[in-house]
């Protein structure tokens, strides 16, 4: 619910107008996980509404920890049983929070896991920031982890909607979630410090770039010609290459902001000298930003990484040719929490 909903569901109720404010404040400032929490509301209202509502629509089903103690993957069940997973990250100064859109995906990149299971479902509003809010609890409880207790962070810094699904697949929704979580009365994180990925549904980039929020933006473009790029992202039949740049290059335009491309390099398939080129090529005079992504692993996959020094030579090509290229660090491969890597039900038993 949003706050006009929320204050409609307690009217309904009989509740005066204050109580949406009261119960708001509990869940986006205090992250409370139940009701019973929400400590000035009547005793009989909190028992009425934990009948009837609840705050926190995530269970918890197996949360692993990568071996250096820095990346947590949760696995959640969501109230119809579907999974979904996300993923926090704890650098020096951010927590960025890898989070999902949707329960599975309909994209079918050919190199993704999650693309494997298909698509079941889009993710409510609700199921999306109680992703968020789920480890704003977790990081705000001086009782866990215990040993990082001493320079573990307080709060969730960054969002990355790079999860599971496709977030421009499910629009509406996703940004329903994105008001939510910048808007200064609810979770009131910055729009810059929240990076939306898409596969490319141009579009949709044109709609996002007339919302007017600083959400960033970033495209898994992974191949600069419409051959190669169709056999690694289906979708590409529908939105080639330059129609995908095009709106991108209207998205600047509009927004200002520097948009991220991100290419995972697979061995022999699309990190030869010559794709770097005709990439740079293609870029040209778009204020972006590449991200080159080491292949993550991913099981029944005939593709590899390309390996350190080719990634590095790919990268080179880039720079001379004035485009600014980073190489993505990877993160939680040991747990199956890289990009590419997260997966609805399966991951149960491969995170065991
Ligand atoms: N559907 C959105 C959001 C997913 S973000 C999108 O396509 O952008 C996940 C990122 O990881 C995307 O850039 C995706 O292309 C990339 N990815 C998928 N499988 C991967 C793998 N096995 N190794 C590395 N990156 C992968």
């Amino acid at each position: 619910m949003d706050f006009d909903q929320l204050a409609q569901f307690l009217a309904d109720l009989g509740e005066p107008h204050f109580r949406a404010r009261q119960v708001w404040e509990w869940m986006y400032k205090r992250y409370v996980s139940d009701f019973d929490a929400m400590s000035n509301l009547p005793k009989a209202l909190r028992t009425k509404l934990a009948d009837i509502a609840t705050v926190a629509p995530l269970t918890l089903v197996t949360e692993v920890v990568s071996r250096d103690r820095d990346t947590f993957k949760a696995l959640f069940q969501l109230p119809d049983g579907q999974t979904i997973e996300a993923v926090l990250m704890l650098y020096d100064e951010r927590r960025t929070l890898c989070i999902s859109s949707q329960a599975g995906c309909a994209m079918g990149c050919t190199f993704c896991a999650t693309a494997q299971g298909g698509l079941a479902r889009n993710l409510t509003p609700g199921e999306i920031v109680a992703q968020v809010l789920y480890f704003a609890r977790y990081l705000a409880d001086p009782a866990l982890p215990p040993d990082t207790a001493a320079e573990r962070p307080t709060t969730v810094t960054n969002i990355v909607l790079m999860g599971m699904g496709e977030p421009l697949h499910n629009y509406a929704n996703v940004w329903k979630a994105l008001r939510r979580l910048t808007d200064v009365d609810a979770f009131g994180l910055g729009a810059r410090h929240i990076t939306l990925s898409t596969v490319g549904l141009a579009p949709m980039i044109d709609r996002m770039a007339d919302e007017g929020l600083q959400i960033g933006l970033a495209v898994s473009l992974h191949a600069p010609n419409d051959d190669l790029r169709t056999q690694l992202v289906p979708v590409n039949k529908g939105y080639p290459v330059d129609e995908v740049l095009a709106a991108v290059r209207r998205y600047v335009a509009k927004t200002n902001r520097r948009v991220t491309f991100e290419y995972a390099l697979m061995a022999g398939i699309n990190d030869a000298p010559e794709l770097a080129h005709a990439l740079a090529e293609k870029l040209h005079g778009i204020l972006c930003h590449v991200n080159l992504i080491p292949l993550n692993p991913i099981p029944n996959s005939p593709f590899q990484p390309t390996s350190d020094e080719e990634t590095e030579h790919f990268a080179q090509i880039l720079r001379k040719a004035g485009i600014p290229t980073t190489v993505r660090l990877r993160r939680g491969i040991e747990i199956n929490a890289g990009c590419g890597q997260l997966r609805r039900a399966a991951s149960i038993a491969a995170s065991q």
